[in-house]
């Protein structure tokens, strides 16, 4: 299956390049794990994404490492459209303008199993997705772009290039000398909350761990304190609260009875091995992460991911480890562009009476995966 995504190229092109990705051709930016047996070995890179989100209290800027975003797949066209419908893109009266929100509302067709209710139709919205920033370490050639089967050439009449990942062991390009290959490649994964919940739970587990020398359950912690007035609110070594009442009060809010203000707390450490004074996250290792199928027609797999000890980047990679502007990137699909791969003024919606027949494909499963459809 192909599809097709926008994307920047490593070259720094504007972000609304369309990629053609199919027939083990280049993989644009859009990171995809292995469903082969050996595991890709990646090392997720940390951007500072400010977000506008709707949180309990009402409209908040949060600052993230990873980028929250929402899209939809096309399922006519095989595209993706970023979702330009805003905070407030459930609401009838209160949403920005989207083409695909709106294909989406009115495209949902009768659901024959279930008699008086709708299912989604060709369009889909996929919310709660985020993405971040992933270095590959593995073997990419570069291959001229191809789009929409052709090779696509600059004015200049030379083929834009693109980074393509290596096939393995029937590869051609791994011996052909005209070939220029590289051992890394920077790229965005994009993927779904449970993934996101998965992630965080792997960064706790490597918590205990010392970035500094590797050390397993080296760090100690020292103190507990209020980050408005830097006064220490527990005391690890003299406090009677054991330690499940500890990680509840330092996972939320918490009032400083010196200061009254209700804050996160923050923890100082110590490596007693090394001296470290943070622990270790899962930016401080490698990721080793694959998609298990159990069956071939098991289409949408399990992801398995597992770490490495914390370690530095090799030198050869360190200048790879800048996050991606994936709110640029990831930015949503202007109106026109929506427009014209919606091809609003060309087809008319399933469903839809303008005297012309398009046929209702059933909404393919895999759309709705973890990552984005394929
Ligand atoms: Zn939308
Ligand atoms: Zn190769
Ligand atoms: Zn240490
Ligand atoms: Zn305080």
């Amino acid at each position: 299956m192909e599809t097709e995504r926008n994307s920047t190229s490593e070259t720094g092109r504007a972000a609304t390049t369309v990629w053609r990705r199919g027939g083990g051709k280049g993989y644009g930016l859009n990171y995809k794990p292995t469903t082969g047996s050996v595991a890709d070995t990646i090392r997720l890179v940390p951007g500072e994404y400010r977000t506008r989100q709707l949180g309990p209290n009402g409209e908040e800027d949060t600052v993230t490492e990873y980028f929250p975003y929402r899209y939809h797949y096309d399922a006519r066209h095989k595209r993706f459209i970023n979702c330009s419908g805003g905070l407030y893109y459930k609401s009838k009266t209160k949403s920005e303008p989207c083409h695909a929100c709106r294909e989406f509302w009115d495209g949902m067709v009768p659901d024959p199993e279930n008699p008086g209710r709708k299912k989604v139709g060709y369009i889909n919205m996929v919310e709660g997705a985020s993405a971040i920033t992933v270095v590959h370490f593995g073997k990419y050639h570069k291959v001229p772009s191809v789009k929409n089967g052709k090779v696509s050439y600059k004015d200049d009449g030379t083929p834009w290039y693109e980074w393509a990942r290596c096939q393995g062991k029937m590869c051609r390009l791994c011996n052909d000398p005209q070939t220029e290959s590289k051992d890394a490649q920077r790229m965005y994964w994009s993927y779904m909350p449970s993934i996101q919940a998965l992630l965080f739970d792997l960064d706790r587990e490597i918590n205990q761990f010392c970035p500094g020398c590797g050390g397993l359950q080296t760090i100690e912690s020292l103190a507990w304190v209020c980050t408005a007035c830097g006064q220490v609110a527990i005391d690890p070594t003299t406090t009677v609260l054991d330690e499940a009442t500890i990680q509840q009060l330092t996972e939320d809010l918490f009032k400083c009875p010196a200061c009254q203000q209700s804050v996160l707390l923050a923890e100082q450490v110590k490596c007693k091995d090394c001296g470290t004074d943070r622990r270790a996250n899962i930016f401080d290792v490698n990721l080793k992460i694959k998609i298990v199928k159990t069956k071939p027609t098991d289409k949408k797999g399990t992801i398995r991911i597992s770490y490495d000890p914390p370690a530095a980047v090799p030198k050869e990679f360190e200048g790879l480890m800048r996050p991606l502007k994936l709110n640029e990137i990831l930015a949503p699909t202007p109106l026109e562009e929506q427009a014209k791969i919606l091809q609003l003024e060309l087809e008319p919606r399933p469903g839809q009476s303008l005297g012309q027949k398009f046929p209702v494909k059933e909404r393919e499963t895999e759309s709705y995966d973890d990552t984005p459809a394929e």
